[in-house]
C-alpha cells in the first residue's frame, strides 16, 4: 500500500489533474493506493477571503464564490463523462450550502472558528469528489470523506487528531475497501460529534501523514511543485538543489523553521511507523525528489536551511529574576494558555532576561497577557515591561551531523557578519540538530544566499557589482567583464554579475544580473538617478558579497564611499580624489573598511593597471620599509614630453594625449601636476607616513594664466597663447641632451613633484609612451631599488586594474 498526496498546484486546473491522473494510473498498477487531495490551487484562501468578505460585502463575496464554482464546473467539464450530471448535481448542491453559509455570516455578523472551518472544509470536498469521479473513468477507483474518518478534538482551526479512534476507523474501511484506488480530501476531519474540523493550514500533508501510518503503507509520497525539500526555499534561493536523502528529525526541524514544501506535524505518524517519505515533483515525475527516512545516506553535514519571517521577539527583562524560580514556567504558561506558538527560545545565563520568538500576528496579544501576568513584578520595578520588536526572521541551519563537526557555528556567524547581517538572537540545542538566529526580515534574501553559498556552494563565489560611471575605463570595464565571465566561472568558480549601473543621469538595475551585452540600452531606458538614489537602490537590494564601483573623476561620488562601506559594501575606485583627500578623511575610509569587513582598494589610483599599490602593500604587511620612492607617474604628461618636439605643438600633443584618452576629462588635473602630486601623496600613505596634499612641492611648469582657467576651451586657448614658452623648456633640455620628465619624488618624509632633465643613463630617459615607471628604495632594497614598470594610463589598462581589485575581493 502506498500513500501519494497531491498538493494545490498539483490540481490548481484540469490540464495539472491529468497529469495527476497519470501518476496514479502509473503507480495503482502495482500497489494498491489512497490518494489525498488539497483544494484546487488557491480555492482555500479564495474560501477564506469570501468568509471574511461576507461579514462586509454580501455581493463581493458572491463573486469570489462564482470563481470557486467556475474552477470546479471548468474541471467536471473537461474531466467527468460517464458520472457528468450527477455530479454536477452533487457540486452544485455542495455550492448551494456554502452560499447559505456566506449568507449566514453576512445576516449575523459573525464568524466564528467553527464556521471558518467549515467553509475551509469545501476545497477538499470538492476536490476530491471530483476527481475521484473523473479517476472512476479510466480505474477502479471510489471517494471517501475524509472527516467520516479523522476524528479530532474542538480546535476547529488547528485540530489535534484523536489516534485511537481515527486509526481504528481508517482501517476498518479499508478492511472492507476493495478498490484499488481511493480519494481523500486532505485538511478535513470532524469532531467527535460530526462538526466539521480542520488540521491547519498546509495539513493535507499531515492528513496523508495519518492514512499512511494507520495502513502501515510502504512509503507515503508528498507530490508538490518543486522536486523535493530543497536546501533552501529554491523561491528565495536560485542556487538550492533538492537533499537526496534526509532524516526525520532534520526533515521536521527544516520544516519546522519554514521549509513550507512539508508541513511540520506530518513526520511525526511516518516517523513512529518507520515509514519512508518522498517527496517529488508533479511536473517532472522522472526527478528522483528527496528521500526522508531513518537512516539516510551520508550527505553534507549541514543539510538545510530554512527561514521564517514575520517575527516578533519577546523580551522579559530585569534584575528581579535572578535566582527566583517560576519566571520562565509563568511566562510559557501564560503563552501556552493562549494558544500562543513560541517558536525560539534563548534565555541569557545570567537569567537576567528570557527572549522568546513568537508569530508577528501573535505578538500584541503576547505583550498584552505578559503585561499582565507579571504586572506586580513590573509595579515593583523588579523587572521591564515587555519588550517587543518586529520586522524580524529566523534563519537555521540544520543538520544531523553537524555535531561532528568543529567551528560551523563560526562559519555561519562570520559569514553573516561578512555580509553586514545582525544578529539579534541566537539559539543552539545541545543536540546541535539545528543553529537558528533572529535577524532583521529585510536581511532574510541575503542571509539565506550567504549561508547558502557557505555551505553549499563552496565551489562558486558570487560578486555582485554596482558601477558607476560608464564613460571610457566604465565601458572597457564592463566589455572586460563579459568577455571574461565563462572564463572566471570555470577556471576561479567565480560568477561575478552586474546588479545595477549608473551614469550621472540615469540606472538601471537587475537583480538577477543585468545582460552586458546591451546594458547600454538598459541604461538609456533606466530611471533618473542620484548619488542617493543609487546607493539606496544597492542598499535595498541587499545582495552578498557587493561592490561599489567607481569609474568617475568626481568628488561627490567619492563622498559616498563610506556609506558603502558602513553598509559592508566593498569599494573599488579609480577616482583619486578620496585617497588624495585630507588624511584623516583617508584614515577614516581605512578604518571604516576594516570595522565593517568590506575592502576598498584604488590600484588603479597610481600607474592605471600596474601593480604598485598591491605591491607596497606587501611590502609594507611583511615588515619592510620605504625611505624614498622615485617616479614617472603620470602616463598622460609622459605622452605629451615623449610626443612634444620642434616640429609640434603643446597644444595639438595634449590634446591628442586627451583624444587618446591619456589624460583626466580635465587635463589641467594632469599638467598642472597636481594628478601626479595625489599620486605620490598616495604613496607616502600608503608606505605609511601621514601626509597632506599641501606638504608636496608642486613645481609647476604651467604659465599661471594656465593655471587659473576655468574651462577646457580656456585652458587650450592659454596653451596655444604660450606655445613658446613650452618650446624654451623643450629647448632647454634638448640642449642638454636630456629629455623631459615629470618626476615625483618621496625622501624622508618629504615630496616634490615636478620637470626633471632626464640625461640617457638614467633609467627614466627611456620611458616610452604612456609608461610609467617607480623606484622603491627600502630596507630590503636600498641600493638596487624594485621597479615597476609598465603603461600607466589608458581606458584598458586602468579597466584592468580595477578588474584585478574585483578579483582580489573575490579571492579574499
Ligand atoms: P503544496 O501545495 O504542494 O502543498 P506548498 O506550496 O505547500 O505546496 O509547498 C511547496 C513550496 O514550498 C515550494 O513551491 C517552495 O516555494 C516552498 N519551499 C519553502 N522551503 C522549501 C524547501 N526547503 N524546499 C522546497 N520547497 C520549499
Ligand atoms: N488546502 C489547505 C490549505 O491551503 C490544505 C493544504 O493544501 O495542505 O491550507
Ligand atoms: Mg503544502
Amino acid at each position: 500500500m502506498k500513500v501519494l498526496k497531491f498538493g494545490g498546484s498539483s490540481v490548481a486546473n484540469s490540464e495539472n489533474i491529468k497529469q495527476v491522473l497519470s501518476i496514479v494510473a502509473k503507480t495503482s498498477k502495482e500497489h494498491k493506493i489512497a490518494v489525498v487531495v488539497s483544494a484546487f490551487g488557491k480555492t482555500t484562501n479564495n474560501l477564506i477571503e469570501g468568509a471574511n468578505t461576507a461579514l462586509v460585502d454580501i455581493k463581493v463575496a458572491k463573486e469570489i464564490l462564482e470563481t470557486i464554482k467556475n474552477l470546479h464546473f471548468q474541471v467536471i467539464d473537461d474531466l467527468v463523462k460517464t458520472h457528468k450530471n450527477e455530479v454536477i448535481q452533487e457540486v452544485t448542491s455542495i455550492l448551494h450550502r456554502l452560499n447559505s453559509i456566506y449568507e449566514g455570516i453576512f445576516l449575523l455578523q459573525e464568524l466564528s472558528d467553527k464556521t471558518l472551518a467549515k467553509v475551509c472544509s469545501f476545497g477538499e470536498r470538492l476536490s476530491s469528489y471530483i476527481i475521484a469521479n473523473a479517476a472512476k473513468e479510466n480505474l477502479d477507483a471510489t471517494h471517501k470523506e475524509s472527516r467520516e474518518l479523522i476524528i479530532t478534538n474542538d480546535d476547529f482551526l488547528n485540530a489535534q487528531v484523536n489516534f485511537k479512534i481515527t486509526n481504528k476507523n481508517i482501517t476498518s474501511f479499508f478492511d472492507e475497501n476493495t478498490h484499488q484506488i481511493t480519494l481523500l480530501g486532505g485538511f478535513i476531519s470532524s469532531n467527535i460529534d460530526g462538526k466539521t474540523t480542520t488540521l491547519g493550514r498546509g495539513g493535507s500533508d499531515f492528513t496523508a501523514a495519518i492514512y499512511a501510518a494507520a495502513l502501515q503503507a510502504d512509503e507515503l509520497q508528498i507530490w508538490t511543485d518543486v522536486s523535493g525539500m530543497y536546501t533552501a526555499n529554491p523561491r528565495v534561493v536560485k542556487q538550492a538543489y533538492a537533499i537526496p536523502e534526509i532524516s526525520y528529525e532534520e526533515a521536521m526541524e527544516l520544516s519546522h523553521f519554514g521549509a513550507k514544501v512539508l508541513y511540520p506535524p506530518t513526520i511525526q505518524p511516518a516517523l513512529r511507523k518507520e515509514i519512508p517519505i518522498r517527496i517529488k515533483n508533479t511536473f517532472e515525475p522522472e526527478n528522483a525528489g528527496t528521500l526522508i527516512s531513518k537512516n539516510p545516506k551520508n550527505g553534507n553535514e549541514v543539510k538545510g536551511i530554512s527561514h521564517i519571517e514575520d517575527i516578533s521577539l519577546i523580551t522579559l527583562e530585569g534584575g528581579g529574576m535572578i535566582g527566583i524560580p517560576g519566571f520562565s514556567k509563568r511566562l510559557f504558561e501564560t503563552l501556552s494558555m493562549a494558544k500562543i506558538n513560541v517558536v525560539f527560545i534563548t534565555q541569557a545565563s545570567s537569567e537576567h532576561s528570557i527572549c522568546v520568538g513568537v508569530y508577528e500576528n501573535d505578538a500584541k496579544k503576547a505583550q498584552h497577557l505578559l503585561d499582565e501576568t507579571f504586572s506586580i513584578e513590573i509595579d515593583r520595578k523588579k523587572i521591564k515591561p515587555i519588550i517587543v520588536e518586529n520586522d524580524l526572521a529566523i534563519i537555521a541551519v540544520v543538520g544531523e551531523s553537524m555535531k561532528n563537526y568543529q567551528g560551523l557555528s563560526g562559519q555561519m556567524f562570520s559569514a553573516l557578519g561578512r555580509n553586514n547581517v545582525n544578529v539579534r538572537a541566537i539559539a543552539q540545542g545541545s543536540s546541535e540538530k539545528n543553529i537558528s538566529a533572529v535577524i532583521n526580515k529585510y536581511d532574510a534574501k541575503k542571509a539565506l544566499n550567504t549561508l547558502h553559498e557557505q555551505f553549499f556552494e563552496e565551489k562558486t563565489k558570487q560578486l555582485n557589482l554596482f558601477v558607476t560611471g560608464v564613460g571610457n575605463v566604465g565601458e572597457r570595464f564592463l566589455a572586460q567583464l563579459q568577455q571574461q565571465k565563462k572564463f572566471l566561472k570555470e577556471n576561479l568558480k567565480l560568477k561575478i554579475r552586474v546588479i545595477g549601473i549608473s551614469n550621472s543621469r540615469k540606472m538601471v538595475f537587475d537583480n538577477d544580473g543585468i545582460n552586458l551585452k546591451n546594458w547600454k540600452e538598459a541604461l538609456e531606458n533606466g530611471e533618473p538617478t542620484t548619488l542617493e538614489k543609487f546607493h539606496k537602490k544597492v542598499k535595498e537590494s541587499n545582495h552578498i558579497n557587493s561592490v561599489f564601483i567607481d569609474n568617475t573623476a568626481n568628488q561627490a561620488v567619492s563622498e559616498v564611499y563610506e556609506k558603502y562601506l558602513r553598509d559592508s559594501i566593498s569599494v573599488v575606485t579609480c577616482n583619486k580624489i578620496a585617497c588624495a583627500s585630507n588624511f584623516d578623511n583617508y584614515k577614516t575610509l581605512k578604518h571604516v573598511s576594516r570595522k565593517y569587513n568590506a575592502s576598498f582598494l584604488f590600484e588603479t589610483n597610481v600607474g592605471a593597471g600596474l601593480p604598485i599599490i598591491d605591491t607596497l602593500k606587501n611590502l609594507i604587511n611583511s615588515g619592510d620599509r620605504v625611505h624614498k620612492i622615485q617616479a614617472v607617474l603620470s602616463g598622460s604628461l609622459n605622452f605629451v614630453f615623449n610626443n612634444f618636439d620642434e616640429d609640434s605643438t603643446f597644444h595639438d600633443v595634449v590634446a591628442q594625449a586627451q583624444a587618446e584618452g591619456y589624460t583626466e576629462p580635465d587635463p589641467k588635473i594632469d599638467l598642472s601636476g597636481v594628478d601626479v602630486a595625489r599620486k605620490i601623496l598616495i604613496l607616502a600613505r600608503e608606505s605609511g607616513y601621514k601626509m597632506e596634499l599641501e606638504d608636496i612641492v608642486n613645481n609647476a611648469f604651467l604659465p599661471k594664466e594656465s593655471l587659473q582657467t576655468t574651462t577646457n576651451e580656456d585652458f587650450y586657448a592659454s596653451l596655444v597663447k604660450h606655445e613658446n614658452h613650452f618650446q624654451e623648456i623643450y629647448n632647454e633640455a634638448n640642449n642638454k641632451n636630456c629629455r623631459l620628465k615629470y618626476v615625483a619624488e618621496f625622501v624622508n618624509g618629504k615630496a616634490n613633484v615636478g620637470l626633471q632633465h632626464i640625461p640617457a643613463e638614467h633609467p627614466f630617459y627611456n620611458l616610452e609612451g604612456s609608461d610609467n615607471i617607480v623606484l622603491f628604495f627600502t630596507d630590503r632594497y636600498p641600493e638596487n631599488p624594485l621597479i615597476i614598470k609598465g603603461a600607466g594610463a589608458g581606458a584598458d589598462v586602468t579597466a584592468s586594474g580595477i578588474f584585478a581589485d574585483v578579483i582580489r575581493i573575490a579571492n579574499k
